[in-house]
């Protein structure tokens, strides 16, 4: 019996069970693995703008301290619940040890729609989420960054409101935070850059040429606007994009620029262009060499796996694909070769280690290294990935899990169980 339920959590336990039975580990060793260290919920009470009183549920998840601080994304969504951050926590926790960086995984949230909140709202809201959370995080306890529905700004006033109750600067309790308030160059693109680093790496391995080649990008928040623009740099043609208000389809290329200036302006892709609208349900299963969701976990189920016409998915949301659409993808591997989630999108967190290295040493690099070192930590892991997969005859995303709980799984038996 555990508190943590619904669909995403039920993916994370089966995604779980699937490496857990590849790496023959025993039944007894399994929910020490699986099962979160710590869940806070908190009720976050605060002024509106006509005078009266909204209380706000907020959750963090610590998935294990095994390795050191947790770390993970805080997000404000409306479908946030304490489930869906028990996954996102414990997915947080097999792409920092894919990667290699010294972090148990953690989520947080608040469950809120950000249309029905005013930008001073906003405020009160991120600023009383860390007031009610200082007794549980802490720069070597567990370490927040931006998420869906957050971004430097809410981190900026995170870091203020910890600050302040600590009497000084504390950078280090959150990344992800504005370059004029310790943040590091190279974070606010470091996720949507290494999705693109990624995809050209397999398109490169397929010999795809890259000028000419067709990529779809569902989500235009920070991760996908930032991999379209790396993906156009690169030369293909974004001939797709998405968001919750609607999509935009050129088959001659969309001016990527043109479209996050209009989306940083107006908050999203809607009103940009007329006559480009196109259906967002279909956006998923168009032809194109490199499809990225970057929206919300899901998405891609066995009907849609059946029916995607992508050569590369690049997988730049948290679980986008269902367990049951994986078992579909296994058996199309020759025609799409998958980038899992806990690689493809781990850019993010990598540049977060380095955000939080910089503001522990107060020594701050050039963006030319943080992204240099960025790639290099991407390369290494999927080529490890991939051996695994060869050697293993695994799909990617089992591979990569694989790696991941592997090395947690080494430290907590070295560790020993205390006491
Ligand atoms: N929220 C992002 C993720 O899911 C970033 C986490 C971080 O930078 O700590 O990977």
């Amino acid at each position: 019996m555990t508190v943590y339920s619904g669909p995403v959590f039920e993916m994370a336990v089966n995604q779980f069970g699937v490496i857990a039975n590849h790496l023959s580990i025993p039944m007894d060793e399994r929910d020490r693995l699986l099962l979160p260290k710590r869940a806070v919920i908190i009720s976050c009470p605060i002024h509106r703008d006509d005078g009266s009183i909204t209380v706000f549920e907020g959750y963090r998840v610590q998935h294990h301290l095994t390795l050191g601080p947790t770390k993970g994304g805080t997000r404000f969504a409306p479908s946030v619940d304490i489930g869906e951050v028990a996954a996102l926590a414990i997915w947080m926790s097999w792409k920092c040890a894919l990667v290699g960086l010294p972090y148990g995984g953690a989520k947080g949230g608040v469950r809120v729609d950000l249309s029905t909140i005013s930008k001073r709202e906003l405020e009160s809201l991120s600023r009383r989420y860390m007031q009610e959370m200082i007794p549980f995080v802490g720069p070597h306890t567990d370490v927040m960054a931006p998420d869906m529905g957050t971004n430097e700004q809410v981190m900026a006033w995170f870091m203020d409101t910890y600050s302040m109750y600590q009497g000084r600067t504390v950078t280090e309790i959150v990344t992800g935070k504005p370059v004029a308030s310790g943040g590091t160059l190279g974070r606010r693109e470091a996720t949507g850059r290494g999705v693109a680093h990624l995809a050209k790496r397999v398109l490169n391995e397929l010999s795809i040429s890259l000028n000419g080649a067709t990529a779809v990008i569902q989500g235009f928040g920070n991760v996908g606007s930032y991999a379209a623009l790396e993906l156009q740099q690169f030369g293909l043609k974004v001939i797709a994009v998405s968001d919750h208000t609607g999509a935009l389809h050129d088959p001659a290329g969309l001016d990527i620029p043109a479209l996050m200036r209009h989306a940083g302006k107006h908050g999203s892709i809607a009103g940009f262009s007329s006559q480009l609208q196109f259906d967002p349900a279909d956006i998923l299963t168009l032809p194109c060499d490199v499809l990225v969701p970057a929206a919300m976990e899901r998405v891609i189920d066995a009907k849609v796996a059946e029916n995607l016409k992508c050569r590369v998915l690049a997988e730049g949301a948290n679980g986008p694909t269902t367990p049951d659409a994986d078992l579909v993808l296994e058996k199309r591997q020759d025609e799409v070769f998958l980038i899992p989630d806990v690689l493809c999108n781990a850019g993010g967190v990598i540049v977060s280690y380095f955000e939080w290295v910089q503001d522990l040493q107060q020594l701050f690099w050039e963006e030319e290294e943080v992204t240099r070192r960025e790639y290099q930590i991407l390369d290494r892991a999927f080529d490890t990935m991939v051996a695994r997969a060869r050697a293993d005859n695994i799909p990617h995303r089992t591979a990569a899990m694989a790696i991941g709980v592997e090395k947690v799984r080494a430290a907590k038996n070295t560790r020993g169980l205390f006491p």
